[in-house]
């Protein structure tokens, strides 16, 4: 199996609710020391820039009394103060923009191989390409995993599978909630010259700037069903995107961004986002199988939530308990009978974003 964490690209934003934006700032202070700490990673912290949809700035003013409470810093721009900050925006009148200071992105063709590095460095042994096949157990307790390579003993094992999760599970006869929907994102060839630009988004479609003069976008198609995933040996290579989409995603951007009209897509990347019974990530211990943590169901957010994850699953794992509550992320927080109907009726990704809490 590939890192698919390496294929996608990375408007991260710690705009959210509650909880959710308490844990995704903590992961941008991770991002800053570790921009410190790993040789060639640099977290490249542009902020983001939210632009509201008509109708939607009551919501979200009623948000940053939240914002407040949390000490979370956060600005609301004019058209005027956001074409002055980044002239190659172009925007109506009316548009009002939310902008998250501590935002940016994390280019994850640098980010992962330094964080490989600098474990192996502190003694991780780290095995790639190698398959974990399934979960061994002893009186109810998970003691380790089985591997294409052989048998690997464990006091505590933590799964981070992604969509995969649904399979591995299967053998103790274990179900979570998870859904999986495709999503593309596109990068240009190099600009004539650099822009300066937020990460930014609007609906379901964001983009940001990326190394080498490019431009990095994406969107997510609420029309679109579910991808089912029937078998471990499920490669996100299988999945494609159609034409259709690259064009619908060029139209909405050059509007916001006319100088995307100068350069043509350089690549695609197509993978899967997962999403929880109620939208949010899956973290923590399984009580009814000591032994075991899951991480996973990170929707379109993985790598705002990425840091702090590793963070309070290593506090699980070593002391039993998590520095933040994260009662909230669960894995026992889904009722058995709740979790069966969930997976039995197919859904759009419009209407699992419907669940979204913002
Ligand atoms: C096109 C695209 C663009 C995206 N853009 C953004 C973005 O801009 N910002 C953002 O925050 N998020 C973005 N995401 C979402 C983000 O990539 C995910 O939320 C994140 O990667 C999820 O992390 P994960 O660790 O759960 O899964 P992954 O990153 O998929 O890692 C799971 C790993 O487990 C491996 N694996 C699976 N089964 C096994 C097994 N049996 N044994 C061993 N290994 C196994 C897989 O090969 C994979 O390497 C994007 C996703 C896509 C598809």
């Amino acid at each position: 199996m590939g890192p698919v964490a390496e294929q996608q690209g990375l408007p991260i934003s710690s705009v959210g609710t509650g909880k959710e934006c308490l844990t995704r700032a903590e992961a941008f202070k991770i991002y800053h020391e570790l921009s410190q700490e790993l040789d060639g990673y640099e977290y490249q912290g542009v902020g983001y820039l939210l632009l509201l949809e008509p109708g939607s700035l009551e919501y979200w003013e009623k948000q940053c009394r939240l914002y407040d409470e949390l000490g979370k810093p956060y600005q609301f721009l004019t058209k005027a103060e956001m074409v002055g900050r980044w002239p190659s925006l172009e925007l109506s009148e009316q548009t009002t923009g939310l902008f998250d200071p501590l935002g940016g992105y994390s280019e994850p063709d640098r980010y992962i191989p330094a964080l490989a590095v600098r474990n192996r460095q502190l003694g991780v042994e780290i095995r790639e390409r190698q398959q974990v096949t399934g979960l061994l157990s002893q009186g109810g307790k998970v003691t380790g995993v089985r591997t294409t390579q052989g048998d690997l003993e464990a006091d505590t094992v933590v799964c981070t599978v992604h969509i995969w999760t649904l399979r591995l599970l299967e053998e103790l006869k274990l179900q979570l909630p998870m859904k999986a929907f495709v999503h593309q994102r596109y990068l240009t060839e190099p600009l004539p010259e650099p822009v300066e630009i937020p990460a930014a988004g609007w609906g379901e479609t964001y983009f940001r700037p990326a190394e080498g003069s490019r431009i990095l976008a994406g969107l997510s198609t609420p029309e679109r069903g579910e991808y089912p995933v029937d078998s471990s040996e499920f490669h996100m290579s299988e999945l494609t995107a159609s034409e259709k989409l690259q064009q619908e995603l060029r139209q909405q951007v050059e509007e916001v961004l006319p100088c995307l009209k100068q350069v043509a897509w350089e690549e695609a990347r197509v993978g899967l986002l997962s999403y929880s019974g109620d939208y949010e990530p899956i973290l923590g211990p399984l009580k009814q199988v000591p032994g075991l943590y899951v991480a996973a169901c990170f929707h379109s957010n993985g790598f705002a939530y990425n840091p702090i994850s590793g963070r309070l699953l290593a506090e699980y794992v070593a002391d039993g308990r998590t520095s933040i509550n994260i009662d909230l992320y669960s894995p026992d927080r889904f009722g058995e009978e709740e979790t069966r109907r969930f997976l039995a009726e197919p859904i759009t990704q419009g209407q699992a974003l419907e669940m979204r809490p913002y």
